[in-house]
């Protein structure tokens, strides 16, 4: 499984270590950009085995859902020629292969591109959907030709920024050694004041703001496509539809929490997606945002239970783990309520499946 050392042997943490004792506190975003690079580079993490499970590794009725949920728009769009799938962080590839397995059932085969950072992954992304191609990032992705985009639990793995409040006023929340040589953070030294909305500088002393650049710029960049080439896109992740403040920064291992400082490169860092945020740049940038919905309510509006019964009946010894996989996806206590759903749209694309948008 994973190798947490660099070329030359150096585990991430003695080469956060060294820069830290030369150079003074990392920020909280840099320890995490550079500890979820490591991470995935050389592993997949997903499944039993690994780290955690995501819902297209639960059960092949995620992807095909979410594949028809696209086609339907695509069909009721009139069918544009030159559309093209999209994905961010596929993983091993299975909700692009599920999806264009239900996509094509209605007589819609687009071109896949499949935007991976992990080499790992990538090689397993090949082998479940053989014709897809490899951008190296979204600005690779075609620019013309409408696009139908999912991200699953991608914008979770972003690097979050972190703002805190003390007496002189707002600093980065940084990551610092102790005296037993151990990671700690720290409040920054440089005023960060300017970086906090007006509204919310007067919080509490304590109070941290977490924010994620990286996904602001991708949402932002999908929102453009939309809004020149059409198309649709939804973004599926753990997080909330309200503002809030706190840290929401985690660490997985072994589907167990573990102190997100404590293994670099190690352990898979993410943090809740803020779709409030996602929404508004969405649609600064030209989309329309059909509305953030949670999960369970989505998939039993998409016939969740009708594909489940479906799919007992072909297979009658299945039938007790398929339901537990209806209960896992959609259930109030599991996925159902945590996950949610942003769907994203092209000007004059309709409505979508389970959004409250027309
Ligand atoms: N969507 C998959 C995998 C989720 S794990 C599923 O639902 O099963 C997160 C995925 O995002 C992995 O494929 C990981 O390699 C990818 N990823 C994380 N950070 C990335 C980055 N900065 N650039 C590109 N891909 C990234």
């Amino acid at each position: 499984m994973g190798d947490p050392t660099t070329g030359s042997g150096r585990t991430l943490a003695d080469h956060f270590r060294r820069l830290i004792a030369a150079t003074g506190p990392i920020s909280l975003a840099r320890f995490m950009g550079e500890s979820n690079a490591r991470y995935y580079a050389g592993k997949d993490p997903l499944g039993a085995a690994g780290d955690f499970i995501t819902a297209p590794e639960i059960s092949q009725m995620f992807g095909e859902l979410a594949g028809l949920w696209l086609a339907d728009i695509w069909t009721r769009t009139g069918r544009p020629d030159g559309a093209f799938y999209a994905e961010l962080g596929p993983g091993r590839g299975t909700l692009a292969r599920d999806a264009l397995r239900a996509m094509g059932r209605v007589g819609l085969e687009p071109p896949v591109h499949l935007v991976e950072g992990s080499p790992a992954l990538a090689a397993l992304q090949r082998q479940a959907v053989p014709q897809a191609r490899f951008p190296a990032d979204l600005a690779e992705v075609p620019m013309e030709g409408p696009i139908l985009l999912l991200a699953n639990e991608f914008l979770d793995a972003l690097p979050v920024r972190q703002l805190v409040k003390t007496g002189p006023g707002w600093r980065e929340v940084m990551v610092a050694l102790d005296d037993s040589g151990q990671f700690t953070l720290v409040a920054g030294g440089l005023p960060m004041d300017a970086a906090v909305p007006e509204a919310r500088r007067g919080a509490e002393d304590g109070t941290v703001i977490e924010t994620c650049p990286a996904a602001a710029a991708i949402v932002a960049e999908v929102a453009g496509r939309l809004a020149r080439q059409g198309g649709a896109a939804l973004f599926i992740d753990y997080g909330h539809t309200a503002a809030r403040t706190g840290s929401t920064l985690q660490a997985i291992r072994a589907h167990t929490k573990v102190d997100p400082l404590a293994l670099p490169g190690e352990a898979d860092l993410t943090a809740h997606v803020d779709f409030a945020t996602l929404a508004e740049i969405a649609s600064a940038h030209g989309a329309r945002w059909l509305g953030t919905v949670e999960q369970g309510a989505w998939l039993r509006a998409l016939g969740l239970e009708a594909r489940a019964e479906a799919l007992a009946r072909a297979a009658p010894d299945q039938r007790e783990a398929i339901g537990r996989a209806v209960e896992r996806l959609a259930g109030a206590e599991q996925m159902g309520r945590l996950f949610k759903v942003m769907a994203l749209v092209g000007p004059g694309w309709p409505g979508g499946a389970g959004f409250p948008a027309p």
